[in-house]
Protein backbone atom coordinates (compact mmCIF):
# COMPACT_ATOMS: atom_id res chain seq x y z
CA UNK A 1 0.00 0.00 0.00
CA UNK A 2 1.46 3.78 -0.90
CA UNK A 3 1.59 5.81 2.24
CA UNK A 4 1.92 9.74 1.49
CA UNK A 5 4.48 10.99 2.99
CA UNK A 6 3.81 14.05 4.91
CA UNK A 7 5.62 17.83 3.21
CA UNK A 8 8.62 17.46 4.84
CA UNK A 9 9.28 13.81 3.72
CA UNK A 10 10.36 12.01 0.85
CA UNK A 11 8.74 9.38 -1.48
CA UNK A 12 10.99 6.60 -0.86
CA UNK A 13 13.45 5.47 -3.38
CA UNK A 14 11.06 2.03 -4.04
CA UNK A 15 8.17 3.71 -4.81
CA UNK A 16 10.18 6.09 -7.27
CA UNK A 17 12.63 2.85 -9.03
CA UNK A 18 11.45 0.60 -11.40
CA UNK A 19 13.38 -2.82 -10.63
CA UNK A 20 16.37 -3.25 -13.10
CA UNK A 21 16.57 0.63 -13.76
CA UNK A 22 19.54 1.04 -11.49
CA UNK A 23 21.73 -1.19 -13.29
CA UNK A 24 20.45 0.80 -16.99
CA UNK A 25 21.44 4.22 -15.40
CA UNK A 26 25.09 2.61 -14.27
CA UNK A 27 27.81 3.71 -15.33
CA UNK A 28 26.82 7.12 -16.95
CA UNK A 29 25.03 8.28 -14.39
CA UNK A 30 25.22 7.51 -10.16
CA UNK A 31 21.74 6.76 -8.18
CA UNK A 32 23.32 8.58 -5.40
CA UNK A 33 23.96 11.93 -7.57
CA UNK A 34 20.90 11.91 -9.16
CA UNK A 35 19.16 11.56 -5.52
CA UNK A 36 20.03 14.73 -4.35
CA UNK A 37 19.82 16.59 -7.94
CA UNK A 38 18.36 19.81 -7.35
CA UNK A 39 16.61 19.27 -11.09
CA UNK A 40 13.63 17.61 -11.78
CA UNK A 41 15.07 14.46 -13.26
CA UNK A 42 13.05 11.00 -14.88
CA UNK A 43 14.55 8.34 -16.64
CA UNK A 44 12.51 6.10 -19.72
CA UNK A 45 12.41 2.60 -20.66
CA UNK A 46 13.22 2.53 -24.48
CA UNK A 47 9.68 1.76 -24.88
CA UNK A 48 9.34 5.92 -23.53
CA UNK A 49 7.15 4.46 -19.78
CA UNK A 50 8.76 5.94 -16.49
CA UNK A 51 11.23 4.09 -14.95
CA UNK A 52 12.67 6.30 -12.08
CA UNK A 53 11.55 9.71 -10.84
CA UNK A 54 13.98 11.85 -8.31
CA UNK A 55 12.92 13.74 -5.04
CA UNK A 56 13.19 16.89 -6.56
CA UNK A 57 10.95 15.66 -9.69
CA UNK A 58 8.06 14.12 -7.35
CA UNK A 59 8.25 17.41 -4.97
CA UNK A 60 7.61 19.31 -8.04
CA UNK A 61 4.43 17.59 -9.35
CA UNK A 62 3.30 17.24 -5.86
CA UNK A 63 3.41 21.16 -5.80
CA UNK A 64 2.44 21.72 -9.59
CA UNK A 65 -0.11 19.27 -10.26
CA UNK A 66 -3.65 18.19 -8.80
CA UNK A 67 -3.68 15.42 -11.55
CA UNK A 68 -0.62 13.04 -9.56
CA UNK A 69 -1.65 12.87 -5.71
CA UNK A 70 -1.06 9.46 -6.58
CA UNK A 71 2.37 7.73 -5.18
CA UNK A 72 5.21 8.09 -7.65
CA UNK A 73 4.61 4.05 -7.92
CA UNK A 74 1.55 4.87 -9.64
CA UNK A 75 3.41 6.85 -12.30
CA UNK A 76 6.35 3.77 -12.83
CA UNK A 77 4.65 2.67 -16.19
CA UNK A 78 3.47 5.35 -17.68
CA UNK A 79 3.88 6.43 -21.71
CA UNK A 80 5.84 9.79 -20.59
CA UNK A 81 3.90 11.33 -23.65
CA UNK A 82 0.67 10.43 -22.44
CA UNK A 83 1.06 13.17 -19.89
CA UNK A 84 2.33 16.18 -22.49
CA UNK A 85 -0.41 17.80 -23.84
CA UNK A 86 -1.50 16.26 -27.39
CA UNK A 87 -0.81 19.54 -29.43
CA UNK A 88 3.30 19.18 -28.28
CA UNK A 89 3.26 15.23 -28.75
CA UNK A 90 5.02 14.73 -31.72
CA UNK A 91 7.90 17.37 -30.87
CA UNK A 92 8.60 15.73 -27.38
CA UNK A 93 7.87 12.43 -29.34
CA UNK A 94 11.24 13.30 -31.80
CA UNK A 95 13.03 14.84 -29.02
CA UNK A 96 13.64 11.50 -27.82
CA UNK A 97 13.82 10.60 -31.44
CA UNK A 98 17.09 12.99 -31.68
CA UNK A 99 18.53 12.12 -28.49
CA UNK A 100 22.33 11.22 -29.57
CA UNK A 101 23.45 7.81 -29.44
CA UNK A 102 26.59 7.14 -27.15
CA UNK A 103 29.12 8.06 -28.73
CA UNK A 104 27.56 10.48 -31.96
CA UNK A 105 27.60 13.65 -29.46
CA UNK A 106 28.72 15.29 -26.63
CA UNK A 107 25.67 16.89 -26.17
CA UNK A 108 22.19 15.64 -24.83
CA UNK A 109 19.04 17.36 -26.88
CA UNK A 110 18.01 20.19 -25.08
CA UNK A 111 14.71 22.28 -25.20
CA UNK A 112 13.32 25.06 -23.43
CA UNK A 113 9.84 25.34 -22.27
CA UNK A 114 7.46 27.11 -20.20
CA UNK A 115 5.63 26.25 -16.91
CA UNK A 116 4.31 28.91 -15.11
CA UNK A 117 2.03 29.81 -12.52
CA UNK A 118 -0.86 32.56 -11.87
CA UNK A 119 2.27 34.56 -10.96
CA UNK A 120 5.45 33.18 -11.45
CA UNK A 121 6.64 33.64 -14.79
CA UNK A 122 8.86 30.00 -15.22
CA UNK A 123 11.22 28.20 -17.55
CA UNK A 124 13.23 25.40 -17.34
CA UNK A 125 15.53 23.58 -19.54
CA UNK A 126 15.07 20.10 -20.53
CA UNK A 127 18.19 17.99 -21.20
CA UNK A 128 17.44 14.43 -22.71
CA UNK A 129 20.13 11.97 -22.63
CA UNK A 130 20.12 8.39 -24.61
CA UNK A 131 21.36 5.67 -22.26
CA UNK A 132 24.12 3.23 -23.77
CA UNK A 133 22.96 0.12 -25.76
CA UNK A 134 19.82 1.86 -26.16
CA UNK A 135 18.35 1.05 -22.76
CA UNK A 136 16.58 4.47 -22.20
CA UNK A 137 16.60 7.71 -20.91
CA UNK A 138 17.32 9.95 -18.59
CA UNK A 139 15.76 13.57 -18.92
CA UNK A 140 17.09 16.45 -16.71
CA UNK A 141 14.35 19.45 -15.74
CA UNK A 142 16.41 22.87 -14.92
CA UNK A 143 14.90 25.95 -13.97
CA UNK A 144 16.64 28.74 -15.96
CA UNK A 145 14.31 31.99 -15.15
CA UNK A 146 11.44 32.70 -12.08
CA UNK A 147 10.14 36.20 -12.06
CA UNK A 148 6.49 37.39 -11.67
CA UNK A 149 5.23 37.82 -14.92
CA UNK A 150 6.37 41.04 -16.92
CA UNK A 151 4.01 42.66 -19.68
CA UNK A 152 4.69 40.29 -22.45
CA UNK A 153 1.62 38.37 -22.05
CA UNK A 154 -0.15 40.90 -21.56
CA UNK A 155 -2.52 43.01 -19.20
CA UNK A 156 -4.11 39.88 -17.15
CA UNK A 157 -7.67 39.07 -17.50
CA UNK A 158 -10.73 37.80 -15.30
CA UNK A 159 -12.30 34.78 -16.03
CA UNK A 160 -15.32 35.72 -18.15
CA UNK A 161 -16.13 32.58 -19.21
CA UNK A 162 -18.53 34.34 -22.02
CA UNK A 163 -15.75 35.64 -23.99
CA UNK A 164 -13.45 32.80 -23.68
CA UNK A 165 -16.23 29.71 -24.34
CA UNK A 166 -16.64 28.99 -28.11
CA UNK A 167 -20.45 27.40 -29.06
CA UNK A 168 -19.17 23.72 -28.33
CA UNK A 169 -18.72 24.75 -24.35
CA UNK A 170 -14.90 24.64 -24.13
CA UNK A 171 -11.88 26.61 -23.43
CA UNK A 172 -9.02 26.45 -25.61
CA UNK A 173 -5.77 26.99 -23.49
CA UNK A 174 -2.50 26.75 -24.66
CA UNK A 175 -0.42 23.95 -23.70
CA UNK A 176 2.65 25.91 -23.62
CA UNK A 177 1.87 29.45 -22.39
CA UNK A 178 -1.02 29.05 -21.00
CA UNK A 179 -2.94 31.76 -22.78
CA UNK A 180 -6.54 31.32 -23.70
CA UNK A 181 -8.15 32.47 -27.00
CA UNK A 182 -11.14 34.16 -27.22
CA UNK A 183 -14.39 32.95 -28.44
CA UNK A 184 -14.18 34.95 -31.52
CA UNK A 185 -10.76 33.68 -32.19
CA UNK A 186 -9.29 37.28 -32.51
CA UNK A 187 -6.45 37.05 -29.56
CA UNK A 188 -4.94 35.10 -27.07
CA UNK A 189 -5.34 36.37 -23.52
CA UNK A 190 -3.77 35.69 -20.47
CA UNK A 191 -6.09 34.94 -17.80
CA UNK A 192 -4.45 33.76 -14.34
CA UNK A 193 -7.11 32.74 -12.49
CA UNK A 194 -7.15 29.57 -15.25
CA UNK A 195 -3.54 28.87 -14.89
CA UNK A 196 -4.67 28.60 -10.82
CA UNK A 197 -7.24 26.35 -11.46
CA UNK A 198 -8.66 25.04 -15.54
CA UNK A 199 -12.04 25.69 -16.21
CA UNK A 200 -14.36 22.70 -16.91
CA UNK A 201 -14.55 22.11 -20.44
CA UNK A 202 -11.12 23.41 -20.99
CA UNK A 203 -9.27 21.64 -24.24
CA UNK A 204 -5.67 22.21 -25.13
CA UNK A 205 -3.82 23.85 -28.46
CA UNK A 206 -1.32 25.76 -29.15
CA UNK A 207 -1.04 29.48 -29.77
CA UNK A 208 0.27 31.38 -32.75
CA UNK A 209 3.40 32.35 -31.22
CA UNK A 210 4.33 29.11 -29.39
CA UNK A 211 3.49 27.10 -32.80
CA UNK A 212 6.30 29.32 -34.28
CA UNK A 213 8.50 28.23 -31.03
CA UNK A 214 7.65 24.45 -31.20
CA UNK A 215 7.08 23.95 -35.47
CA UNK A 216 8.86 26.42 -36.81
CA UNK A 217 9.07 24.18 -40.29
CA UNK A 218 5.69 22.88 -40.42
CA UNK A 219 3.07 25.08 -42.43
CA UNK A 220 0.29 22.46 -42.64
CA UNK A 221 -0.11 22.30 -38.63
ZN1 LIG B 1 1.29 29.75 -26.32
Amino acid sequence: MNVRPSATSEWPLAQRLAEGFASVLSPNFVLEQLEKHPASIFGLLPDGRLAYVNPAWARFARENGAHVADAPSAWLGQRYLDVIAEPLKPFYAQLFERAPKEGTAMHPVSHVYECSTADIFRQFVMKVYALPKDEGFVVINSLIASRPHDASKGEPQPPNTALYQSTDGLILQCSHCRMVRRADKTRWDWVPAWVEQMPAGTSHGICDVCFEYYYPDDENW
